[in-house]
């Protein structure tokens, strides 16, 4: 009896290890609004063009919880400025609070060493247009062997284009655009295409039977990519 209540404790055990590691064994992308994204694989929490300025240029608004819950130590990373990516006020704030980081392509530098410090991760960025932003860039995440596009405002399809093996694909319908009228087939480049930056006057559909698109039309939806 007592040797089948020890193997049955050390079965208990067993699954509860597997249960912890599956659990930390994914990157978790939580869809917040705009071009903003937040990205965790538990240990590291990474905001992208987040906190902006809610409902700035008539896109979305968000409520202020999202605010409050922004995670101890927080990784901030923005593509540009324009105030529907970008609240100085709001991230300068919550980064002291919180003893937070931020990186934009003002101190692009700093953002490509910011490898050195978290784990199994590293950032190229990438010079892009976009429309009255003198300073705009796209950014690729290598996150436990993930790779994650981060394209930002950018209408210009030549940058991903040159790029492979993408498993996700953030990006506004404008680059999807671009892509098709250049003849550019973005799927053969990435495995997954979610679109973002879905303004309330835009109605975009896709083919319900298209898998490898995703519309990020729902505020708060979560995409997960296990590794
Ligand atoms: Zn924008």
């Amino acid at each position: 009896m007592i040797r089948f209540l020890k193997t049955l404790v050390f079965l208990a055990l067993i699954s509860v290890s597997s249960l912890t590691l599956g659990q930390n064994s994914m990157i978790s992308i939580k869809f917040i609004g705009n071009c903003g994204i937040y990205m965790t694989d538990g240990n590291t929490d990474i905001y992208i063009d987040f906190p902006y300025k809610s409902g700035a240029h008539h896109y979305m608004e968000y409520d202020s919880s999202e605010l409050d819950s922004v995670k101890n130590n927080p990784v901030f990373i923005f593509t540009h400025k324009h105030s529907d990516h970008y609240s100085g006020k709001l991230v300068r704030s919550l980064a002291k609070k919180l003893d937070g980081k931020i990186y934009s392509p003002w101190n692009i530098k700093k953002l490509l060493k910011s490898g050195d410090e978290l784990t199994d991760f590293s950032i190229e960025a990438f010079k892009t247009k976009h429309r009255f932003s003198v300073n705009h860039y796209s950014y690729l995440i290598t996150w436990h062997n993930k790779r994650i596009y981060i394209s930002g405002d950018t209408g210009n399809a030549e940058t991903i284009a040159s790029l492979n093996n993408i498993d996700w694909a953030f990006m506004p319908v404008w680059l999807l655009t671009d892509a098709n009228r250049k003849g550019i087939n973005l799927k053969n480049i990435c495995n997954m295409l979610a679109i973002y930056h879905i303004g309330p006057g835009d109605h975009i559909t896709k083919k319900d039977n298209d898998d490898s698109i995703k519309l990020l039309d729902k505020q708060g939806e979560i995409i997960t990519i296990p590794y």
